[in-house]
């Protein structure tokens, strides 16, 4: 196994050179790197740096999902746990966008505690991303959109970490201020 801070710097990189070229949705056209690197930060802090494989897997989250990454490659370099974690929160893109989402919300409750993380904290950085000043009628009903979904799926993932769920709470309720 890797040790703690090659783990996490080691799948920062591959996860940069990865989604290189891709842009997060949302506020400003971010680099999707920093869609990761929130997500990764927001696991570290939750857990005040105890887990770095699931800080490692918070910046690999969406390699399977969004690029030529494979399971298998990510257990040869990460290890199985990271590889899982990773797996755990893949959607099925050969699904349409509805079923995907039903399916979040239906496996939410049955994911590994490690995996709720990874989606509470997902979850929290995509909401923050739609919180725009002053949005317009499509950026709203797409914020409204995106907060319903991700309460169902939460819903299912609460209890694991305190911090984080309150976390969770704190950007909804940011939300529902510009709604
Ligand atoms: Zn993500």
């Amino acid at each position: 196994m890797l040790p703690p801070v090659r783990l996490i710097c080691e799948a920062a990189e591959l996860a940069a050179r990865r989604h290189l070229g891709q842009q997060r949705k949302g506020r400003g056209d971010e680099p999707y790197i920093n869609h990761l690197a929130e997500v990764a930060n927001l696991l570290a802090v939750a857990t005040d740096g105890a887990d770095a494989e699931l800080v490692g897997a918070g910046w690999l989250h969406d390699t399977i999902e969004d690029t030529e990454t494979t399971r298998k490659e990510l257990a040869g370099k990460f290890g199985e746990r990271v590889a899982s974690l990773v797996a755990e929160v893949t959607d099925d893109m050969n699904l349409p966008k509805a079923r995907r989402r039903q399916k979040q919300i239906e496996d939410a409750p049955h994911k590994s505690p490690g995996a709720k993380l990874i989606k509470i904290a997902d979850k929290i950085s995509n909401i923050r991303a739609r919180i725009v000043t002053r949005p317009n009628k499509k950026q709203r009903d797409d914020l409204a959109d995106y907060v319903a979904f991700s309460k169902k799926v939460v819903a299912g993932c609460r209890g694991a970490n305190a911090s984080l769920d309150a976390e969770f709470d704190k950007v909804v309720k940011a939300a529902s201020r510009v709604l």
